[in-house]
């Protein structure tokens, strides 16, 4: 198999400060043991609530916070604790589409300036060669040639996110990490970037991590799907798996509250809504045992004392839940 990214045991904690001489008092456990793989031009769609770490997680991915631990392999070499200097040649391969390409754009840049700025940072091109650059990826995002010579707040929000689209693909990475990239738009425009992300991924032979705090964002363009909650995945399958076959309680609740008609059409089926109780615990102190007792319908004693491992029920899909564990 021909794996890209490879997630060894990531753990990425933060200390918490407290009381007049802010001393650490604790730890907020934003990743807490977190393994996975991609393999080359597939889609890894991670969800969860905000506060569940999938952003944090993209971000140890790329190296723009450190890992606490854990082990983190990309195109075959281990980058878990390469210094700076050395990663940035590496960080050319992968790159990251933020949720808000409006306080992610620079205003005062001109598109052209905003999509040709990585190539300055990397440095060794002619003006002409990053000109012709410039040019191959703005209509590869379609956008138009006269569109360089105006400024973010001229577009809308799907066309702003397609200038950040065009930021991250200069460089030819290799993986994009996609964090909330359609969150902030309209539905009508979500399914245009949806689809232009994915007919790019296949053009140019691109990995993605795509974040999501819903299912049905995913749905369209994922291969696999992760359900994050507080830090840690509560489910992992192949994504016809995951959305056929629901096993965690938590994942049955958040496919149950995806409205009837998703992104690609489909008509969801009639389920009932699985109500949550509660919010989402803090990181700072989570739930004993399994982290999501507090709001799940099926709690039991065990789930109070034992965390529960991801174990594997069917090809690929696994589930952290007492529910499925038969020793
Ligand atoms: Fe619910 Fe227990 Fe399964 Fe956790 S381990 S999801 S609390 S049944
Ligand atoms: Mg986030």
């Amino acid at each position: 198999e021909d794996i890209l990214v490879e997630v060894r045991n990531i753990k990425k904690y933060f200390p918490i400060k407290g009381g007049v001489l802010q001393k650490t008092v604790g730890q907020l456990k934003a990743v807490d043991d977190v393994s996975f793989s991609i393999k080359k031009g597939e889609t890894l769609g991670i969800v969860g609530e905000s506060g569940s770490g999938k952003s944090t997680l993209g971000r140890v991915l790329i190296r723009l916070l450190e890992p606490t631990d854990g082990q983190l392999i990309f195109d075959n070499k281990d980058i878990t604790t390469l210094r700076q200097r050395l990663i940035r040649p590496i960080r050319e391969d992968m790159q990251m589409v933020f949720q808000d390409p409006f306080a992610s754009l620079n205003s005062k840049m001109s598109v052209e300036q905003l999509i040709e700025e990585p190539l300055l940072v990397q440095g060794n091109l002619a003006k002409k060669d990053r000109k012709q650059k410039v040019l191959a990826v703005l209509q590869k995002v379609g956008l138009r040639k006269d569109d360089l010579q105006k400024y973010p707040h001229e577009f809308s929000g799907g066309q702003r996110q397609r200038i950040s689209i065009a930021r991250a693909l200069v460089l030819n990475p290799k993986f994009v990490i996609c964090d909330e990239p359609v969150s902030a738009l309209d539905v009508s425009i979500q399914a245009q970037v949806l689809n232009l992300m994915k007919d790019l991924q296949e053009d140019l032979g691109l990995t993605y991590l795509f974040i999501a705090h819903d299912l049905s964002v995913v749905k369209h363009i994922s291969d696999r799907v992760a359900v994050m909650y507080l830090g840690r995945f509560a489910e992992i399958a192949p994504k016809r798996s995951l959305y056929d076959n629901p096993l965690h309680p938590y994942t049955q609740a958040l496919l149950s509250s995806i409205p009837v008609i998703d992104l690609s059409g489909e008509q969801a089926r009639g389920k009932e809504k699985i109500k949550l109780s509660g919010d989402l615990p803090s990181p700072a102190s989570p739930p004993s045992g399994c982290t999501f007792r507090t709001r799940c319908p099926k709690a039991h004693d065990r789930c109070t004392i034992d965390r529960p491992e991801l174990i594997e029920i069917d090809e690929g899909h696994f589930v952290a839940c007492h529910l499925y564990d038969r020793s």
